[in-house]
């Protein structure tokens, strides 16, 4: 590949320090020599970006079936909103009555996804699923400590995200894992064993990340609250059950959110993302500070709250998402319901096309994603790893690989709601063409991706000494 002039000037500056020894200065701090910075014209600058996003995959470019993750399309009103001059320049230190307009549709978020989880009171600031988390569990933690009870244990499937486990340790709790039963959901009697005085909460997954509904979810969420546990929902992939039911019918008592997911806007490499967090009226005392509230005709920050775990974030969270989400709720309305028949439908069609190529680790019906196991292709020396890398070669995304734990050799499919089926029947075909190379040609599986900007790559290299800086060969 040639080298762009960008990186012909970048280059050749970037092998000297920028700020030498050498540099002049008036006797203090102004610099008399000349500054050391590359000089491009701004279109070159603008070649070497798009060329770098061009390396890139994106959901704009193809699809995206990445398990848990919700990579689907994202309306581009959303943008066009976020982008509205009022939002754009507003500082978050401004007095309530110069942003009533912003404070007016977090209000509005937060009464919409009280409608949508059945939850009573809502905040706004975490600023992705695990920090919702996060900030579910330090107020369960709250809530015991004002009832005087130093309840410890926390509950939590082992087919829950990986993230649970991490934020009820963080949030001060010890984590008990249970095991799954033969059809991939929580096992009661497992569950009637370890629950005791000491439990606080049981944070689940429902769906969990197998892809299934959990059908006993009533007699679990008897089970702790006789107990005097309350029930966490981990809600990142509402997709699933959105306006068919909700977390509050299941009987939990605090549910987080993932706008990014769910709520269509642009996520991954870390963010920008907002996990609000809902609870019952018993838990709104402990919300972090501020709420949105409305009082009269305003609409106020109230900070004056007795009992709240206090703030999570600096100022109100990810702003920009909130308002994308906003967007995404009022466009679709009442037709949120059609967003999780679509991703079921999606993801059961998939299943059941695959299913005769591909072993799926629960035959079961799914619901938004389901899992497939490569187990049953050692003999041949492939593994789930190479099956992903060979679909890049036909511009697919790989989906989630080696999660959930619990199953050997997982690969986790999220087609989404978004993906029409003619991309869906192109998936499936190039899924089967692989299978017909595996019977063929297992011994060329070592070798893919072949098509790529960055070939086979050495894994355990790259996790341990990873080498950041952008080279062009
Ligand atoms: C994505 C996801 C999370 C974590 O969300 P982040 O925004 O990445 O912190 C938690 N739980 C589930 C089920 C998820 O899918």
């Amino acid at each position: 590949m040639t080298k762009t002039i960008f990186e012909k000037t970048v280059n050749n500056i970037s092998t000297k320090p920028l700020f030498k020894k050498t540099e002049k200065y008036d006797g203090e701090f102004k610099r008399v020599s000349k500054l050391n910075i590359p000089e491009v014209s701004e279109i070159e600058v603008m070649r070497h970006y798009k060329e770098l996003s061009d390396k890139n995959f994106c959901i704009e470019k193809g699809f995206y079936p990445l398990g848990s993750c919700t990579m689907k399309y994202n309306p581009r009103v959303n943008e066009e909103v976020v982008n509205y001059e009022g939002y754009l320049n507003l500082h978050p230190n401004q007095p309530d009555e110069d942003c009533q307009g912003a404070l007016c549709v977090m209000y509005k978020l937060q009464e919409a996804i009280k409608i949508i989880t059945g939850m009573d009171a809502v905040t706004l600031q975490p600023m992705a699923g695990a920090h919702g988390e996060l900030t579910g569990m330090m107020i369960i933690k709250k809530y015991f400590e004002k009832n005087n009870e130093n309840r410890k244990k926390v509950i939590i499937p082992d087919s829950a995200h990986g993230t649970n486990p991490a934020s009820a340790t963080m949030a001060g709790f010890n984590v008990v894992e249970i095991k799954s039963n033969e059809k991939g959901l929580v096992d009661i009697e497992e569950l009637k064993k370890v629950v005791d005085k000491d439990t606080a909460a049981i944070m689940m997954t429902n769906p969990n990340t197998l892809g299934l509904f959990e059908e006993e979810i009533l007699e679990i969420s008897d089970i702790m609250h006789k107990n005097g546990s309350l029930l966490y929902y981990d809600g990142a992939n509402l997709n699933a059950i959105m306006g068919f039911t909700n977390p509050r019918v299941m009987g939990f008592d605090v549910v987080h959110i993932n706008l990014h997911k769910t709520f269509s806007t642009p996520h991954g490499g870390g963010g920008p993302g907002a996990g609000p967090v809902a609870v019952v009226s018993k838990l709104a005392e402990f919300l972090p500070v501020p709420l949105i509230e409305k009082s009269g005709e305003k609409y106020i920050r109230n900070y004056d709250r007795k009992h709240s775990i206090g703030k999570v974030g600096a100022f109100f969270g990810n702003f920009s998402v909130l308002l994308r989400a906003y967007t995404y709720i009022l466009m679709l309305g009442k037709n949120l319901k059609q967003v999780s028949c679509d991703a079921v439908l999606n993801a059961n069609y998939l299943k059941e096309k695959l299913k005769k190529y591909y072993k799926p680790a629960y035959e079961t019906k799914s619901m938004h994603e389901f899992v497939l196991t490569c187990e049953n292709l050692h003999d041949k020396n492939i593994t789930t790893l190479k099956i992903a890398k060979r679909l890049m070669d036909f511009d697919i995304h790989p989906p989630t690989v080696y999660f959930p734990l619990i199953i050997h050799e997982a690969m986790m499919i999220e087609p989404t709601e978004t993906e029409s089926k003619e991309v869906l029947d192109n998936f499936i075909n190039v899924m089967i063409k692989i299978m017909n190379e595996v019977e063929l040609c297992p011994e060329n599986f070592d070798d893919y991706p072949k098509t790529t900007n960055v070939r086979k790559i050495d894994e355990v290299l790259a996790a341990r000494k990873p080498d950041l800086r952008y080279k062009n060969e």
